[in-house]
C-alpha cells in the first residue's frame, strides 16, 4: 500500500520507443487486465459536461430514450474524425495470487506506460483544451517532434508507420484476450477506434457489435460500477481512485480481501520513469478558513477553473466525505490513518524516499490551477486499473486465481461486464450484439486479417512475445 507513495510511468516516445517497445510487448503479454485513458485534442472533461448538457438535458435522467444515444454516438463520431490522440495511457495489471503469510491480500505486479503520439492528418486544436493541458505540464513541442506517427480510419496499403505503432499495439490487445478497463469509457472507445483501428461504422449498434468481438473477454467501466455501487457520491477517476484506496486499506484491517500493488524498482529508477505520489492524506482537521468547492467534489470539474476561490483538493474533499461517517467507520479509518503515520515515520530514516517526503498537503493545491501537476494519462490509466483491482477484491476475491483466466465470473464482475456508463442516464450501455445487428465490413476485413496472422510479422522484437491466445 506505501508502494502509491512512489507510482512509476514510463514516457514513451519516438526517442525511446525502439528500446522500450519489447517491454510494453512484455507487460501486455504478462497482464490479467489493462487500464486504458486517453488525452485528446478535446478535453474529456470538457467534452461530457457539454454532451450531458446537450443531450441529457438537466431534470431528464430518467428519460431514457436510445435515439438519443444513438444521437450521442453520432456526435461522437464527428468528433472522433474531426479531433486526435496526444497521448496513450495504459497500464498493465499482473495477478500473482494470494500472499501466503498474509492470506487477504492480493498481489499485483503493475506497469504503467504514458506513449506519446502524434496524428498525420489534419485535425482540430481545441483552444482551450491545448491551454489546459500547456498549463497542466503537457509538452507539444515534444508531441509534434517526438510523438508516435499514426493516422486514423482504415489501414493503409503501404503503412509507413508499420514499426512501432499503436495500430499494432491495439492489434496485440484484440490478440491476447484479456479485460480491458476504462474509467468513463464510452468516449475512449470511439476514439480508440477511429484513430488506431478502422473507419467508424455509421451507427451505434454495429459500433457495439464490433467492440464485442474485438474485446471478447470484456469491457469493463470504473465509473459505472463506482455509480452502481453507491450514486449519491461523486464518481470522477480521481475520487474513485482515492476513495478506492481508502476503502482497500479499511478492509486490510478489517481481515477483507484487499489488494497490494507492487512496482518494479528498475521502473523507479528509470531516467524515462516519472514518478508521483499517488497515496492518500490524512489530514488531522480541516484547515480554517478554506472551503471546498460544491461543483468540483461532484463532477471533478469546475467552470471557474483557476480562479474559483474554493478548494479543488482532493484529499480536503475526501477529509469531508470521512467527517460525515459514522463513529465506528472514523474508528477504523484511525487504525489507516496510524498505519500511515507508524510508516511515515519509518520513512524518515530511508534516504531513498527523499521525494515522498516533500509531499506536504496545501488546500490551496488546485488541480485545475496552473502548474499544480502533470497531466499524464499513463497516471489515470493506473488509477482507472487500481480501482478495477479494488473491485474484483470486493466481489470476486474469494473466487480469482493467478492461474485461472480474468473472466467475468472469476473476478465477480458479472453483472458489470461490458457495461458502459452513459452520462446522465440510469442504466448502463450494454455491449452486446443484438439480433438485428451485424459487425461492420471494416471491422470484419480487419479481424478476418488479425485472424490470418497478416499482422504478425510486422511486429518487431515479436520473437519472445506471442500471446498464448491468439484470436
Ligand atoms: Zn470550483
Amino acid at each position: 500500500m506505501l508502494s502509491l507513495k512512489r507510482v512509476p510511468c514510463f514516457q514513451i516516445n519516438l526517442k525511446n520507443v525502439s528500446e522500450f517497445w519489447p517491454c510494453l510487448l512484455r507487460s501486455l503479454q504478462n497482464a490479467h487486465f489493462i487500464a486504458v485513458d486517453f488525452v485528446s485534442t478535446l478535453l474529456s472533461l470538457h467534452f461530457f459536461t457539454l454532451i450531458s448538457q446537450e443531450f441529457s438535458g438537466i431534470g431528464d435522467k430518467n428519460n431514457f430514450k436510445i435515439s438519443n444515444i444513438e444521437d450521442r454516438y453520432k456526435a461522437l463520431v464527428e468528433i472522433a474524425k474531426s479531433r486526435a490522440i496526444v497521448s496513450v495511457g495504459l497500464s498493465f495489471f499482473r495477478y500473482n495470487g494470494k500472499n501466503a503469510n498474509d492470506g487477504r491480500e492480493m498481489n499485483y505486479s503493475v506497469e504503467n506506460y504514458d506513449i506519446l503520439v502524434f496524428c498525420v492528418d489534419e485535425y482540430v486544436n481545441e483552444k482551450e483544451a491545448t491551454e489546459f493541458l500547456a498549463n497542466h505540464g503537457f509538452d507539444f513541442e515534444l508531441q509534434k517532434s517526438c510523438g508516435l506517427p499514426f493516422y486514423k480510419g482504415n489501414d493503409k496499403k503501404n503503412d509507413e508507420f508499420d514499426s512501432y505503432s499503436l495500430r499494432l499495439l491495439i492489434i496485440e490487445m484484440i490478440q491476447r484476450k484479456i479485460p480491458i478497463v476504462f474509467h468513463n469509457g464510452f468516449a475512449d472507445l470511439i476514439f480508440l477506434y477511429q484513430n488506431f483501428y478502422c473507419q467508424l461504422p455509421n451507427n451505434l449498434q454495429t459500433f457495439l457489435c464490433d467492440l464485442k468481438e474485438m474485446f471478447s473477454k470484456g469491457i469493463y467501466d470504473t465509473k459505472y460500477i463506482a455509480e452502481s455501487e453507491d450514486r449519491s457520491i461523486a464518481s470522477f477517476l480521481e475520487y474513485t481512485y482515492y476513495g478506492r484506496q481508502l476503502l482497500n486499506m479499511e478492509r486490510k484491517f478489517q481481515d477483507k480481501w484487499y489488494v497490494n500493488i507492487e512496482f518494479d524498482t528498475l521502473d523507479l529508477n528509470s531516467p524515462y520513469s516519472q514518478i508521483k505520489d499517488l497515496s492518500c492524506v490524512f489530514l488531522s482537521k480541516k484547515p480554517e478558513g478554506v472551503k471546498v468547492c460544491k461543483n468540483y467534489s461532484y463532477h471533478g470539474w469546475c467552470v471557474k477553473g483557476t480562479s474559483c476561490p474554493n478548494s479543488h483538493n482532493i484529499h480536503l474533499i475526501l477529509h469531508e466525505k470521512i467527517e460525515r461517517k459514522s463513529k465506528k467507520a472514523k474508528q477504523n479509518i484511525n487504525k489507516v490513518k496510524k498505519f500511515y503515520e507508524d510508516n511515515k515515520l519509518c520513512e524518515e530514516n530511508d534516504e531513498k524516499n527523499d521525494e515522498a517526503k516533500e509531499k506536504t498537503f496545501d488546500p490551496s493545491a488546485n488541480p485545475m490551477n496552473v502548474n499544480s501537476g502533470i497531466h499524464s494519462s499513463g497516471f489515470d490509466a493506473f488509477m482507472t486499473g487500481y480501482c478495477f483491482a479494488v473491485y474484483i477484491a470486493l466481489y470476486g476475491g474469494d473466487k480469482v486465481d493467478a492461474k485461472t483466466k480474468f473472466t467475468p465470473t472469476n473476478i465477480g464482475l458479472k453483472r458489470f461486464h461490458n457495461s458502459l456508463y452513459l452520462t446522465g442516464k440510469d442504466i448502463p450501455l450494454k455491449v452486446n450484439a443484438s439480433s438485428y445487428s451485424r459487425v461492420s465490413q471494416n471491422h470484419k476485413t480487419k479481424i478476418e486479417k488479425i485472424k490470418k496472422g497478416d499482422f504478425i510479422n510486422k511486429q518487431p522484437n515479436k520473437n519472445d512475445n506471442k500471446a498464448e491466445d491468439n484470436v
